[in-house]
């Protein structure tokens, strides 16, 4: 491994050279179930024809151009995001940490509009919400705030899936938007209560505030829905997007509806890349592939047998704490720190990702065979079982 990289990552001691739908090859030419997808961004799994094709045929056209023109897919990608999230308005970038920005900096210019001259945004404890100056200022993990400050300031935070805390902001009058995951991802799978949404949507209906919700892991058909919103049947103001959005070519988005939409004009926000034909054109693609054979209802139906296997076959294990998900967003809470199980499934041929130092975290391909899903189970439910009891 090169000595060159920046010391950023605790780099797994493999590299792989192909992958095939749920699996990916390594170097010495074994075989891997991949039960993270590359965390949550190859959701179609690895080399899917339909996005590699279009993204050769459009790589041969044109792959970019600026946002100083006008850009044809980003226009068809942008109504055809809009006609599925009834959201109205998009603006495309390059990552999640870059959407979430862009989220923000609508929340302080819509302070400003109101001569708020110290705008908030309440967020969330344990969220995540990128590694950008702004975002892990709002991000609730003191872990990624540490030797960062003064870190950006116009944050409250206050408990995930806590109304009461919420509604004890009301008399707050510099509060402006609420960002919130609608299911904490990198914080361990934490689903909040029925109704809490709702909720969050008739209070920021109440005291003009934005409801942001940042669908950057939870976007994308990953719930069984395509935007975690949609289990609660409300409309946020403001939505971030990225991870599966290309399925691996990096793009991001943040969607505006309503008065959202009028906060920014031409000179408050740009990107060079954000938004280019070749982006756009696996975006469409993404788009076409899981709208195609009940994709997402299908995820919906799998990621809860694969719950409720996961459920029965750890059934009489007391260290187990929890097993929660929906959809195919699976976490499974141990009573003890268990990061070794990364490697230990490595050695297996299986990918997965320990989060929050005790919870195990699955977000697998949207591909996987009843085969490979009897693969995971199995060889999952053993690492736990021999973990547990050595
Ligand atoms: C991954 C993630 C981000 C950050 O996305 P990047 O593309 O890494 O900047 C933000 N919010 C949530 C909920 C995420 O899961």
């Amino acid at each position: 491994m090169s000595t060159q990289l920046m010391n950023t990552y605790a780099r797994l001691p493999v590299t792989f050279e192909k992958g095939r739908g749920a699996t990916l090859q390594d170097t010495n030419g074994k075989t891997y179930l991949d039960a993270l997808s590359g965390i949550a961004v190859c959701s179609l799994g690895h080399s899917h024809p339909a996005i590699s094709d279009a993204i050769c045929l459009q790589s041969k056209k044109l792959m970019h151009t600026s946002n100083l023109y006008q850009i044809e897919n980003q226009s068809q990608l942008a109504d055809k995001l809009c006609e599925l999230s009834q959201m109205e308005r998009v603006f495309f970038c390059n990552s999640g940490a870059e959407a979430n920005e862009t989220a923000l900096k609508i929340a302080k210019k819509y302070g400003h509009q109101q001569n708020i001259n110290h705008p908030i945004v309440v967020v969330m404890d344990n969220s995540f919400h990128g590694r950008t100056l702004a975002t892990l200022s709002a991000t609730g993990n003191p872990k990624v705030h540490e030797g960062f400050s003064p870190l950006v300031e116009g944050f409250i935070r206050v408990p995930f899936d806590d109304i009461d805390a919420i509604q004890a902001l009301s008399d707050n009058p510099n509060i402006v938007a609420i960002l919130v995951e609608p299911i904490q991802g990198e914080g361990g799978i934490h689903i909040p209560k029925k109704g809490y949404l709702k909720i969050l949507r008739d209070i920021c209906d109440q005291q003009n505030w934005f409801l942001m919700l940042d669908e950057i892991q939870t976007g994308m058909g990953r719930t069984g829905e395509w935007f975690a919103y949609q289990h609660e049947g409300i409309v946020p103001d403001v939505l971030t997007l990225a991870k599966a959005l290309g399925n691996g070519m990096p793009i991001g988005a943040c969607l505006t509806k309503g008065t959202a939409s009028e906060v920014l004009v031409p000179g408050n926000h740009g990107t060079t890349f954000g938004g280019n034909p070749l982006a756009c054109a696996a975006g469409l693609a993404v788009i076409n592939v899981l709208e195609s054979n009940h994709c997402i209802s299908a995820v919906a139906a799998k990621g809860e047998l694969l719950l409720n296997q996961f459920k029965h076959a750890l059934s009489q294990q007391k260290h187990v704490v929890d097993i929660r998900g929906i959809g195919y967003m699976i976490g499974i809470q141990l009573d003890r720190p268990c990061t070794e199980l990364v490697g230990q499934a490595l050695e297996q041929g299986l990918l997965i990702n320990v989060t929050r130092g005790d919870t195990v975290r699955l977000l697998p391909t949207f591909v996987m065979s009843p085969e490979q899903t009897e693969e995971l189970v199995t060889k999952l439910t053993q690492l736990i079982q021999n973990f547990l009891n050595p």
